[in-house]
């Protein structure tokens, strides 16, 4: 196995642990990353992410074939492929199911800017309204539209799915997404629901935010190296 090879394996795995240990995801949930070049991509097998293992992952195509590997993919798994399949460009794909996430879908109120690690999502996160599953090539395709060319998307009542460069940066954007949709929830909260409240950045102050802390910026240093060594000592669902 190329070196490469391995690194790509050992940062999906991680990955996946990492969603599970800063709680995007408790059994259900994956990552994926694209072999590069390729229109295949790792994901592990139908377990917890907190349980992913790199010696164990799936080769998947954009079609939803099974290429290599043992075990049963996850149901979901077409989220990724039709994803790969419209954006040549994403290599990392990052689907969770984080309270803080789920909570805006379900009182309408549309992901804001309101603290720095939130600055990537400065053109919106649109949302993906239908309940259920994502089990077929149609309803993948249709959460690929919903995303656009974005780097992240809502599903009402579901979770999160983000598509970046590179697994490192997809899986950073999780994280940093539901820690904005946390703050913003705890900040309706404490304006007593009223939304105009909110001093969410302006469209400038969001590009700023971006640009220094985005997980474009911070996936190649100390986010990945702080969130992958965490996820390395904290227990499973610790
Ligand atoms: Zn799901």
């Amino acid at each position: 196995m190329a070196d490469t090879e391995k690194e790509l394996r050992h940062d999906v795995a991680l990955a996946n642990r990492i969603i599970e240990r800063f709680k995007l995801s408790t059994g259900f949930g994956h990552v994926s990353a694209r072999i590069p070049g390729t229109n295949t991509f790792y994901i592990p097998t139908r377990r917890s992410p907190g349980l992913a293992d790199e010696n164990d992952l799936l080769v998947i195509d954009t079609d939803g074939n099974v290429l290599s590997g043992t075990g049963t993919p996850n149901s979901e798994f077409w989220i990724h492929a039709r994803i790969y399949a419209a954006r040549p460009e994403v290599n990392g794909v990052v689907h969770a199911h984080p309270l803080a996430c789920v909570s805006l879908t379900q009182i309408g109120e549309p992901h804001r800017v309101v603290h720095h690690m939130g600055g990537v999502f400065v053109d919106g996160v649109p949302e993906y309204e239908r309940i259920g599953l994502i089990r077929s090539s149609k309803l993948g395709d249709d959460v690929a539209k919903s995303l656009g060319k974005g780097v992240a998307v809502m599903m009402r009542g579901h979770g999160i799915t983000t598509a970046f460069t590179n697994v490192r940066a997809a899986t950073i954007a999780a994280v940093f997404l539901e820690e904005s949709a946390d703050l913003q929830v705890r900040m309706l909260a404490a304006a007593g629901g009223n939304a105009a409240k909110i001093r969410a950045f302006t469209r400038e102050e969001a590009e700023l935010a971006r640009d220094q802390t985005g997980p474009g910026v911070t996936a190649a240093g100390r986010a990945w190296e702080y969130y992958a060594t965490v996820a390395a000592h904290k227990p499973l669902g610790g």
